[in-house]
Formats: structure tokens, C-alpha cells, sequence
């Protein structure tokens, strides 16, 4: 069963944006990455829509672009009104290439260097978000030499389970990210941030793991997090205006994830929310959500060419493809399920057993084991599905292979928004 954005043409082809995989395949080489533009644009349009509902207008969605970071996805979401979430100097420098105001930019991360933090002051970024005291006095110690005063939020670790793959749960108090609450680390940093002359703190932020597909965490989170701005408040007199929430909503790799509607989260978030202020009698923050993998995930598919099929009778049979762990990682990381069709023949009957392996010289190679597919051979097309977040972004160079290409589609109509990488570019740096 397909997700509803892809279609399988009368050649028995798959179909993305109103394009043939096939002719993309043949204009623009593989292995390729295809964005479905109209899929990511219909997501942001829905974060948009229910921060109008649930908040009235008082939020603003945030694009985590980790997920997928180049010019022209920050145009895009720029386009759709989200603000913008980086973690890193490169990340800022590919934003302002791309036109985005840095008033709306938010700076993440939990060891921004000195460089990093001076470049993001100098280029007058909205949001800093904070995660340890070292950093704090950094950006102080900066802000008052540009005799400015900076706009901080905290990072807090809420201390909530979110049921997710360990690798990637940052809530707990065992994570590498922010101020635990339970230990009153948080409120200490609050306490040195508002007696800081340089530094003004507009909030505080969580961001309790990822692909998350209950909303019961966020909701405990949201509660947690506003108990805290009142104990700030308590104890301080100083009313916090800003409550990020992070991201982390789970997509569909396959049947086997079934993610909540967005409006369902951000209605019973928004819910408790309004709630626990009015029990609080606290005034509704601004509230920030930060979206990264739900915005571009399932908008994204990577074709691959077969270059050969080995059956190891009784063990399993290797199909293998131009690309691999270079261009995902998330297998070799995380064993991540991905769906994977024959893309030429996409009408053909899954009932084929196969282990898709990468081209690198490392047996852990692989993008799936033992996943259905229709029968593959050398020269067919392949397609893995949801690859939008956290594939073209993770890429490497290993065995010196090329990045491949991102191609946007839309109405029919392809585009390259990141071009194929060349052999030149490869030893560009090399002396
Ligand atoms: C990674 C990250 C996000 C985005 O997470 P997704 O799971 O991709 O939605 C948002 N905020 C912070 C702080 C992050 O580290």
C-alpha cells in the first residue's frame, strides 16, 4: 500500500509530484534524491494552521534544519512563515545565503564554539537558545563587548521518558543537552542568566527526543515546563514570555508507524497548556514548536540503480545499489525500517526477500534486511521511501563517493536544488 503522495503509472512506474521515477532517474543519474515540494509545503501549511487555531496566532512553528538544510528548503519554509533552527555555524551561514531574516533564526546546539556565537551575534540571530554555563557567560562576555543585549532561552531536560530508540531520547537527566531540572541545575542557570547585565531571558526550552509517536510525553512536557516558569517566577519575580517545545513527532517509514495527526498534538498540547496557565495563573507564553523530520521525512524518496543480485542459497539474497551509507546512514546507526519498492516495475508483487546493500567497503553497508520487494535485477530502479530528514543531511564522503543530487518535484515539473557532487569538488581542500 502506497502512502497517498506517490501513484504507480499505467508503465508500472512510480510516481512522485506527477513525475516518472524512470525519466528522473534518466535525466538527472542516480542514485537521487527526490523532494515532493507540494507534500512539504501541505505540512507546513498544517503546523501554520493550528498555531492560528490553537494559539491564536501567539506561536510560531520552527524549522529544525538538521533534518534537511540547503538554500532552497530554507526559502521554502521561510515562504511558509516558519522561523528557522540551525546548531551550527554552517548551518547559519546556508540560512543567510539563502535570504532568511536572522531575527527569526534560532541557535541550538550544545557546544557552540566561540566562533560560532561571535558570527551568530555579529549577524544579529533572533533566538539563542543556551545549554550550559560555560556558553551563558560566553555569550555574555561577547554581548557586552558589542555592548548589546542578547535574547536567551535555557535548554532544560524535563526529565521525560519518550519511549523512543535510546540513541535518540534527549529528555532524560542522562543526556548531553541542557540544565536537569530535577538536580535545581536549571534554576541556578535562570538565577546567573537574569543577573547577568548583558542578557535577556525570554524562555526556556525542551526537546524531548524523537520520532515520537505518543502525545502523552509532550503534554508532560508542556506541564513540566510551565510549572517551572512559575517556579522561576516564585522565585525570581521574573515572568519567562517564550515555552519552546522542540520537535521529535514521529513520520511513517512503514506500516509499521502510525504518527498522530499534527492537529491532534498540537490541540491537546495547546489544551493542557491553557489549562495548566489558567491553574497557574500564569500568562499563555509564545509557545515554539521545532519540527525537523515531520516537515520533510516522508516528502522525500532516494532512487538507486541495481548493479547486481547475489543469492546465497538458505542465507539471503544481496541486492546491490550505486549508493548506501554515504547517503543514509540511518540503517548503519539506528536500524531503521524503510519501505523499498522496485520503481520501474512498482505494480510487480512484493514477494521477494531482499537485503539491499550499499557500495562501501563495510559489510554493515546496508539501507534493509530481508525487506519485500518485486523481484529485482541488474539495471532496475529502486526506491526507498521517507528518506527526506536526516538522510541527505547525514551524508558523507566515505570511499570518496559523490553526494548525489536533491531534486525538488512539483506539479510534474522536476528541479535540482542541490547539484551532483563531482570528482572536483571532492578534492577541492586537498593540497
Ligand atoms: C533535532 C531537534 C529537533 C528536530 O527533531 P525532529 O525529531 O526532527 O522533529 C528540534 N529541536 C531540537 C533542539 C533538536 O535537537
Amino acid at each position: 500500500m502506497l502512502p497517498e503522495h506517490l501513484k504507480v503509472n499505467e508503465e508500472g512506474h512510480l510516481v512522485v509530484g506527477g513525475c516518472d521515477t524512470v525519466d528522473l532517474a534518466e535525466q538527472f543519474g542516480t542514485p537521487l534524491y527526490v523532494m515532493d515540494e507540494g507534500l512539504i509545503r501541505k505540512i507546513c501549511r498544517a503546523y501554520k494552521d493550528s498555531f492560528a487555531m490553537y494559539y491564536g496566532g501567539q506561536g510560531t512553528p520552527v524549522y529544525a534544519s538538521k533534518a534537511f538544510c540547503c538554500k532552497e528548503m530554507c526559502r521554502i519554509v521561510k515562504s511558509e512563515g516558519f522561523d528557522l533552527e540551525i546548531v551550527s555555524g554552517g548551518e547559519l551561514y546556508t540560512a543567510l545565503a539563502a535570504g532568511f531574516d536572522p531575527a527569526h533564526i534560532h541557535f541550538n546546539g550544545n557546544n557552540k564554539t566561540c566562533e560560532e556565537i561571535r558570527y551568530a551575534l555579529e549577524q544579529k540571530v533572533g533566538h539563542i537558545l543556551v545549554d550550559n554555563i560555560e556558553e551563558l557567560h560566553l555569550i555574555q562576555k561577547f554581548s557586552e563587548v558589542m555592548n548589546r543585549v542578547t535574547t536567551v532561552s535555557l535548554r532544560i531536560k524535563p526529565g521525560i521518558d519518550a519511549h523512543t530508540h535510546q540513541f535518540i531520547r534527549t529528555g532524560q537527566i542522562d543526556s548531553k543537552f541542557g540544565f536537569a531540572l530535577e538536580t535545581g541545575e536549571a534554576m541556578q542557570a535562570v538565577q546567573e542568566t537574569l543577573a547577568l547585565p548583558n542578557l535577556d531571558l525570554e524562555g526556556v526550552q525542551c526537546h524531548i527526543g524523537s520520532q515520537i509517536f505518543d502525545i502523552a510525553p509532550f503534554v508532560e512536557a508542556a506541564k513540566v515546563m510551565l510549572q517551572f516558569m512559575q517556579d522561576v517566577r516564585e522565585k525570581t519575580g521574573v515572568t519567562v514570555r517564550v515555552l519552546d517545545l522542540g520537535g521529535g513527532f514521529g513520520i511513517r517509514y512503514t506500516d509499521a508507524d502510525q504518527p498522530v495527526p499534527y492537529n491532534d498534538y498540537m490541540r491537546e498540547v495547546s489544551t493542557a497548556i491553557h489549562k495548566k496557565c489558567r491553574e497557574l495563573s500564569f500568562p499563555v507564553p509564545y509557545v515554539y514548536i521545532e519540527p525537523g523530520r515531520s516537515v520533510v521525512g516522508e516528502a522525500g524518496l532516494t532512487l538507486y540503480t541495481v548493479g547486481s543480485v547475489k543469492e546465497i542459497p538458505g542465507v539471503r539474497n544481496y541486492v546491490a545499489v550505486d549508493g548506501g551509507m554515504t547517503d543514509n546512514p540511518r540503517y548503519i546507526l539506528y536500524q531503521s525500517a524503510y519501505d523499498v519498492l522496485l520503481a520501474n516495475h512498482a505494480d510487480r508483487a512484493p514477494d521477494y526477500t531482499a537485503t539491499v546493500a550499499g557500495r562501501c567497503c563495510e559489510s554493515g553497508d546496508l539501507i534493509q534486511e530481508n525487506v519485500k520487494m518485486g523481484k529485482p535485477k541488474a539495471g532496475d530502479l529502486i526506491a526507498v521511501l521517507s528518506t527526506g530528514a536526516y538522510n541527505y543531511s547525514m551524508a558523507s564522503n566515505y570511499n570518496r563517493v559523490c553526494r548525489p543530487p536533491v531534486i525538488m518535484v512539483r506539479g510534474g515539473s522536476p528541479r535540482v536544488v542541490v547539484r551532483r557532487e563531482s570528482y572536483e569538488d571532492l578534492i577541492r581542500n586537498d593540497l
